[in-house]
């Protein structure tokens, strides 16, 4: 990897990173995303630039907020370090059009994730950005175009799929609408086979933390977790094992 490359752009990364922040607090709330500047979501008060560098302020400020009582959500400098490294990684080993892409989606996939994580809502308007990107990626060539359409079909169909059977067996939705439209986004970035994949790595990766919270905080069948973290932690997971260990699961089952 590239440490020239790397160390700008990780710094550049931080400071989306305090912009994804930003769609991750307003966005639910139905605030603007561009009007006011950043305010305290506390007290109201406009933070100044220099108190809102990004992970450096949560450190200087042991984490406490200077406007008023209370401390800075530990989202705030988490969500920052991982955009630094999204756009560090992407813009090191790829191209600038692919690392554009990349950094953006992910980027996106990030608030989706953080958003129905926290709410347990997954916002359309993020949906159809990510799913523009897709679109504009198809057509740049970014992404192979056939198998992208195909990706985007195969994702939904089978996530309705699945839905629909669980429905009908156990009276319950184990997803929502939401994450039916988020597999079309997968589907397209990673194609059909690796759209089932990750479908199946979530389940799982969703099934075990459901054990494990119940384990810790009692059993409750109600309990319901947010599907899409799982989701788009299983489509970075299989992206990277890609990346890193050149398998292609689409050749790979062909073959
Ligand atoms: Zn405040």
């Amino acid at each position: 990897m590239d440490w020239l490359v790397f160390v700008p752009i990780f710094i550049l990364g931080t400071i989306l990173g305090s912009l994804l922040n930003v769609l991750i607090y307003r966005i639910p709330e139905g605030l603007s995303i561009f009007f006011p500047r950043s305010f305290c979501p506390n007290c109201r008060n406009t933070i100044p630039f220099y108190r809102n560098i990004p992970v450096l302020t949560y450190i200087f400020q042991v984490g406490k907020r200077n406007c008023c009582d209370g401390n800075i959500p530990v989202q705030y400098p988490i969500v920052e370090l991982i955009s630094g490294v999204i756009w560090g990684w992407s813009f090191s080993n790829f191209h600038l059009q692919e690392a554009l892409f990349l950094s953006l989606l992910i980027s996106l996939l990030l608030v989706i994730a953080w958003i129905d994580y926290q709410q347990m809502i997954i916002p359309l308007n993020m949906i159809l950005a990510s799913g523009l990107l897709v679109i504009i990626a198809m057509g740049f060539k970014i992404l192979p175009l056939q198998e992208s359409i195909i990706g985007s079909l195969v994702g939904p169909i089978s996530f309705g799929g699945v839905l629909g059977l669980t429905y009908l067996v156990s009276k319950r939705q184990g997803m929502g609408t939401g994450d039916i439209q988020l597999s079309a986004v997968l589907g397209g970035w990673q194609g059909s086979i690796n759209i089932i994949l990750i479908f199946f790595i979530a389940s799982i990766l969703s099934l075990l933390s459901w054990f494990s919270i119940s384990l810790f905080m009692g059993f409750d069948k109600d309990r319901a977790l947010p599907f899409a973290p799982f989701l788009v932690l299983s489509s970075i997971t299989i992206f990277l094992l890609e990346f890193y260990f050149r398998v292609n699961f689409l050749t790979f089952i062909i073959k």
